[in-house]
């Protein structure tokens, strides 16, 4: 038998269920791995490998009395720390939230202990969710797993569900929970060589999850495989009456309804995304990703997305538009941090707390999103943005009369060096360029594995679906999973 940290969320429910290992082992085997990896990887902000063994343990007796058992029941997750955990430390990697433990359970969380689920730890992240390599973590960066081929330069995981990829992809969890407001979870997951999928706006309660843009963020899967995600994301989806913009629709069967047969269906592919200097391996890999989809039974269509290249500025101003209203409330008085100065007043206190407390990306997009909503601006940036943004939804809703699912790239280029992009934010900034389009439109998408670029370095291809057809984005996944059959890993270094 292979190791049991080889084993995904089904193999590890159904080898539990039939009593081939307990999920106390399970739980002891992927402790040992965070543990191992804890001072090379730096994934976790903190590591509860009790929360871990008594879910196991509560598993392992359900299944002793003859209960029926969840569908993750036994399967021990990392939990991005942007997700409120009772009685755990919650910090959004930021050091304005350090010692901040809440009350209370984020509702996706809640819904995954329900299903039977554990909690390895808390998994590093951007701060605030605010990046795209785990750079801007206040506790330190993530390091990938992965390397250039006959090359040690720490590479990064992604971002900002960077401490997600990066203990999936080292076998440290065989999940992880991501959010995704631009690309925070089909970014990392491109860049590490698993699978992940943000699902339509809504379909995950945003309760309890720290709020960076709301109308932007959406918490999904990040697992070893397109089935995984499938069942995860089961567990995690569901109305919510907590979250006001919560779908109030039924969760569909979406493992069982899995299926990588796409007679029948259309697939588009959309000519903007193809920009000028598209990396060689990247094109390739989408060569390869359209070839796939057409041996699955697929009739392939050029489309037209028009307005993709004012995706990126659109973005770079509502979601710091709305991050400077959500970050208000750090304030020295609520929550973690207190910065009291002697003899301060309360608005130096403020002061003194959020100049002490936040990193230097996070205060950049107060700026910009402060300036942007501003009575002189708000007009010229905010406003102007939001049509935008409604230009590039009805481009897709166009695309979506004819096609059922978009491929593209994930990401313009695989994994770059950690420090290599930190000093040039706008460089940062266009890793996004091909993942803001969906997230502002609300769509569902996905990121697979496609294969690797010529330095070994995981490609990651991206499917976006109609709003609410989760079941088509995961099947195309699946067509391109059985095709691209994706193996590679990176030789344990840690
Ligand atoms: N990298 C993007 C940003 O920095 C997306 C982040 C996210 O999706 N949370 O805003």
């Amino acid at each position: 038998m292979s190791e049991l940290t080889d084993l995904g969320i089904a193999a590890i429910r159904d080898g539990v269920a039939t009593g081939t290992f307990t999920a106390t082992e399970v739980a002891g085997a992927f402790n040992a791995a965070v543990a191992e990896a804890q001072p090379a990887l730096n994934a976790f902000i903190v590591t509860t490998p009790d929360h871990a063994l008594a879910a196991a343990a509560r598993v392992d007796a359900d299944r002793a009395a003859g209960k029926p058992l969840g569908t993750m029941a036994g399967v021990p997750i990392g939990m991005k720390d942007l997700f409120a955990t009772k009685g755990v430390q919650t910090t959004a990697a930021s050091h304005i939230l350090e010692g901040f433990v809440p009350q209370y359970e984020s509702t996706v969380s809640q819904k995954l202990w329900d299903a039977g689920a554990g909690m390895l730890g808390k998994l590093n992240l951007d701060q605030f969710a605010m990046g795209s390599s785990n750079e801007t973590s206040a506790f330190g960066n993530v390091v990938s797993p992965w390397r250039r081929e006959g090359d040690t330069a720490a590479i990064a995981p992604g971002g900002s569900s960077g401490g997600s990829s990066a203990a999936v992809a080292a076998r440290l969890a065989p999940a992880a929970t991501g959010t995704d407001t631009g690309g925070s979870i089909r970014q990392p997951a491109a860049f590490t060589g698993i699978s992940g999928i943000k699902p339509t706006y809504g379909r995950c309660s945003r309760w309890g999850i720290v709020a960076f843009a709301s109308s932007l963020d959406q918490a999904g899967p990040m697992a070893r495989d397109v089935r995984d995600c499938a069942i995860m994301l089961e567990a995690m989806a569901g109305f919510d009456p907590k979250d006001s913009t919560s779908l109030d629709l039924p969760v569909p069967a979406w493992d069982a309804g899995l299926s990588p047969d796409l007679r029948g269906k259309k697939v588009g592919i959309p000519r903007e995304y193809r920009v000028d200097g598209l990396d060689a391996d990247v094109a390739k890999s989408w060569d390869d990703g359209i070839a796939w989809l057409k041996d699955a039974g697929a009739e392939i269509v050029d489309i037209n997305l028009a307005h993709t290249k004012y995706a990126l500025p659109a973005y770079y101003i509502i979601a710091p538009a709305e991050a400077s209203s959500n970050l208000a409330r750090y304030d020295g008085v609520r929550y973690g941090l207190r910065d009291l100065p002697d003899g301060a007043g309360l608005q130096d206190m403020y002061a003194a707390t959020r100049a002490a407390g936040f990193g230097a990306e996070v205060k950049r997009r107060i700026l910009i999103g402060t300036y942007v909503l501003s009575a002189g601006f708000y007009d010229a940036y905010y406003t102007q943005a939001q049509k935008v943004r409604t230009l590039i939804a009805r481009d897709f809703k166009d695309a979506f009369q004819t096609v059922d699912v978009i491929l593209a790239p994930t990401t313009p280029t695989a994994a770059f060096g950690l420090g290599e992009m930190v000093s040039d934010p706008l460089a940062m900034y266009l890793n996004d360029v091909f993942a803001v389009p969906a997230s502002l439109a609300g769509l569902p998408a996905m990121s697979v594995p496609a294969g690797l670029n010529a330095q070994g370095l995981p490609l990651g291809l991206q499917i976006i679906g109609r709003p609410f057809d989760e079941q088509g984005v995961l099947n195309a996944g699946l067509a391109i999973e059985h095709r691209a059959n994706f193996i590679a890993r990176q030789e344990k270094w840690w």
